[in-house]
């Protein structure tokens, strides 16, 4: 398809008299056209069918242009589709094509635009006889046709490695010198992979190897166990190995790499010793590899990470050059009007937001897409945070980042790695989700808090998924490593527990849970409740970090103490006791009812003249009993400005809610969190003091 066979070749019948193109006295007929006016709206996502385009083809020119150019990227024939469109702040057309079969949200995108020479020093929007925007920008030339053989493909990966290894100064600045890893995968010989023990073999300290970061899947993952152990170090044929794994090994040959770290080899999986001696290991394995390969678009061991095939991979720009149809009564001045067109398939914003470019994406991404597996999952976090480098196997494309450098196989390093602000990526937009340690350790880009920076993590970590919940501490226990390696004096290592630093606890305390569960079985008490993995839904913290509000923080960490785990327990888990100092304000809980019948609880000071102070709460789990949560007080951790950009004497206040633990003096659970009051007259801020001294006291938290 793609051409309109139907379209009548009108014979030109010039005219003798010239009339000026240009003339403002007479608006062109895509000025007038119904059908196309919808498209280039303002309005986002009008829909109009692609048959009232192509109808309106003989009259509007605007039309006869899409149809052509929509022609080169589906099929013009099929009656049911759908275009919907506007234009973009870079004055290009953005155009999703639904056909049959799609949806708005699986629909693919294409970004038109007209690149025209003769438009060139003009500073015109439009293409005055077609109506196509005419992009200032020509950004198709950034293209790189992706190679064809695998060999091709690695090829490029590996020029991306040495030239970081050998050219980046900020990737290469980072000497200090980790721990190899206790075993790793030989896979020099062509059909099998051994594990060694780098121990027993004199390796040099700073022997190269890649390490694998890829999701394990629900089944059939290959695990060294004691009893294999022996069989694992005599040998494994290639063709045992579960696909993604063999793929990985396949990715590392070509990278003429010798050395592989799996965890599901190279730990001894039914040995609790050998698993809780390397959980502390992760920041030097994946800090110290050479490399982090990511199956990024795999989501089990037995998927494999292919490079990505044809359909998936990024479809090349097309260039498509467009002859005017003379009409009769079009001037003279149209014979040999031709303009060049730019079709390009166009990006969501989540696709910009990965690091590099992973594949091919739709107009409007489902965020829970296929494409991106591993960044949803918890272990996978830190692999990411950690590594000096990684090289990612998307579904459609391999892409890289470091910190000096994103790449993709079908972009030409340009501009065009940058956001439309001209932030490079690893800047502050792009959140913490795609900062490297490394990155982060060289230019120190979030000028915050540590507390903030803390909480950073635990946002973004937090929400992510989690075959075992008791996991929760552990898989982020390489990032805690390299913080305290960074920062001693901030992120001290006796003072880590359960995911919090003991000198940040006030503000580690103001947490809530927002959002779907991460794990099919939570068990809250596998960690202290007052701390936030104890918690199995996503986690947000205080917004006065955000804005860097200084609150008045009201509570002191009077004591900490910290239970031995039970035998048996996952790294991270156990009990653990907050002894706090600060106001501990009785409440009773209401129950509102509102119009409508809609009901809210309200936990409601008992000392009257804090009234003020009533308000509802976050819950931190889903199943409180039918006669509620057990609330006794309301823990005030801090007071902040009521309105965060004026300098109100109005303050807000951040409590725990509490609930006592039975037979237990002073010793409470954390439940919930409130943020008050709620009422239209926030609380003047120099009484407050006075109200609340006679209800500061002692409490433990556990
Ligand atoms: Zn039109
Ligand atoms: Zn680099
Ligand atoms: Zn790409």
């Amino acid at each position: 398809m793609g051409c309109f066979a139907w379209i009548p070749k009108l014979k030109p019948r010039l005219r003798r008299g010239k009339m000026l193109l240009h003339s403002s006295a007479r608006p062109t007929a895509w000025e007038q056209c119904p059908h196309c006016k919808e498209l280039f709206g303002d309005v986002y996502d009008k829909r109009i069918q692609l048959s009232a385009v192509l109808e309106s083809s003989t009259r509007c020119a605007r039309c006869w242009a899409l149809g052509h150019i929509i022609g080169h990227v589906t099929d013009l024939a099929s009656a049911s589709t759908v275009l919907v469109g506007s234009i973009w702040h870079d004055n290009t057309l953005e155009i999703g094509v639904i056909g049959p079969g799609d949806t708005f949200e699986t629909a693919p995108g294409y970004k038109i635009y007209d690149i025209s020479d003769r438009f060139k020093g003009e500073r015109r929007r439009l293409d005055p006889i077609l109506g196509l925007p005419i992009a200032p920008k020509a950004t198709h030339v950034n293209f790189r046709p992706i190679g064809a053989t695998p060999e091709e493909r690695f090829g490029l990966a590996k020029d991306w490695l040495s030239e970081c290894v050998t050219s980046h100064e900020t990737c290469n600045q980072d000497d200090a010198q980790y721990v190899l890893p206790r075993r790793l995968l030989d896979i020099s010989d062509s059909d099998h992979v051994r594990l060694i023990n780098t121990l027993h073999q004199e390796l040099h300290p700073r022997t190269a190897y890649v390490a694998l970061s890829y999701c394990w899947g629900k089944q059939g993952n290959l695990c060294t166990i004691t009893t294999n152990l022996k069989q694992h170090t005599a040998g494994i044929p290639m063709l045992s190995l579960p696909s993604t794994i063999r793929d990985a090994v396949i990715a590392c040959k070509h990278l003429g790499q010798r050395y592989l770290w799996v965890d599901a080899l190279c730990i001894i999986q039914d040995n609790l010793h050998d698993k809780m001696a390397q959980i502390p290991q992760m920041a030097d394995i994946y800090s110290g590899a050479l490399l982090v390969l990511s199956a990024a678009g795999s989501s089990g061991s037995l998927e494999g990470c292919p490079l990505g095939p044809l359909e998936m991979q990024p479809s090349p720009p097309k260039l498509i050059e467009l002859d005017y149809p003379l009409q009769s009564n079009d001037t003279e001045e149209l014979a040999g009007y031709r303009v060049n067109v730019v079709v390009e398939q166009m990006e969501h914003e989540r696709c910009r937001s990965l690091p590099g470019h992973w594949a091919r994406e739709t107009f409007d991404q489902d965020p829970t897409d296929a494409l991106n597996v591993i960044e949803e999952r918890g272990w996978t976090f830190q692999e990411r945070f950690l590594a000096k480098r990684s090289l990612y196997i998307g579904k459609g494309e391999m892409s890289w980042t470091c910190a000096t450098e994103v790449q993709c196989e079908c972009r030409k390093p340009s501009p065009s790695i940058m956001t439309e602000a001209g932030d490079r990526v690893f800047t502050r937009r792009y959140g913490i989700n795609h900062m490297s340690v490394n990155r982060l350790f060289s230019e120190a880009e979030l000028s915050k808090t540590y507390s903030y920076l803390w909480t950073e993590i635990i946002t973004t970590y937090s929400a992510r998924l989690l075959t075992q919940f008791g996991d929760r501490v552990a898989a982020l226990e390489g990032i805690a490593v390299a913080l305290q390696r960074k920062w001693p004096e901030i992120y001290k290592k006796d003072e880590y527990f359960f995911g919090c630093w003991l000198s940040l606890l006030p503000d580690l305390l103001l947490w809530h849970a927002s959002g779907e569960p991460v794990s099919e079985h939570i068990s809250p008490d596998l960690f202290p409740s007052w701390s936030w993995p104890s918690c199995g839904r996503p986690i947000t913290f205080m917004s006065w970090m955000w804005y860097g509000v200084n609150p008045k923080l009201w509570v002191e960490l009077l004591d900490f103490e910290v239970k031995p785990p039970p035998p048996g327990a996952v790294f991270g888990q156990g009990g653990g006791t907050v002894t706090l100092r600060g106001p501990l304000i009785p409440v009773k809980r209401e129950v509102v009812v509102y119009d409508g019948g809609f009901e809210e609880v309200e936990y409601v000071p008992i000392d009257t003249q804090l009234s003020f102070m009533a308000g509802g709460a976050s819950m931190d789990h889903d199943d409180q009993g039918p006669n509620g949560d057990g609330v006794s007080h309301l823990a005030l951790v801090g007071s902040y400005p009521f309105k965060l950009q004026e300098k109100s004497k109005m303050l807000s206040c951040a409590f725990l809610c509490v609930a006592p633990v039975e037979g237990r003096q002073e010793v409470f659970r954390r439940v919930g969190l409130a943020i008050g009051p709620r009422t239209k007259q926030a609380f003047l801020g120099h009484d407050l003091q006075r109200l609340l001294t006679p209800h500061i006291m002692n409490y433990k938290l556990v």
